[in-house]
């Protein structure tokens, strides 16, 4: 597998939210209604949520990058969250890489 980069991807992660519903934690009603709009469910608990950032340019890139939250920073390519927000916003780009 080849790494990917931001240039290329134009910021995949940038358009999802990865959220952790716990069962339990808050009232069954609410972990089955966030399965059921989730596009994704990583593991588990980890859902992923279709969320494009409001900082995210048209050119898939950070309007803010130099002063992105931790959060972002703290996320680099090739980070499994990485691989799977390519795997679900760029189809053509996950198989060029071999995902
Ligand atoms: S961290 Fe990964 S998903 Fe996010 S823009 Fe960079 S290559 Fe794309
Ligand atoms: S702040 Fe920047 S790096 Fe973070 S999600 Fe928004 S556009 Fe992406």
């Amino acid at each position: 597998m080849t790494t990917p980069t931001c240039g290329a991807c134009r910021g995949a992660c940038c358009e999802l939210l990865v959220q952790v519903v716990r069962e339990g934690s808050s009232s069954a009603d609410y972990f089955d209604w966030a399965r059921t709009r989730a596009l994704a469910v990583l593991e588990g608990d980890q859902m992923v949520f279709q969320a494009t950032c409001p900082l995210q340019t048209s050119h898939g890139l950070c309007a803010i990058y130099e002063d992105r939250p931790k959060a972002c920073a703290d996320f680099p390519p090739g980070h499994p969250l990485c691989l799977a927000s390519i795997r679900l916003r760029r189809p053509s780009y996950a198989e060029e890489l071999k995902l």
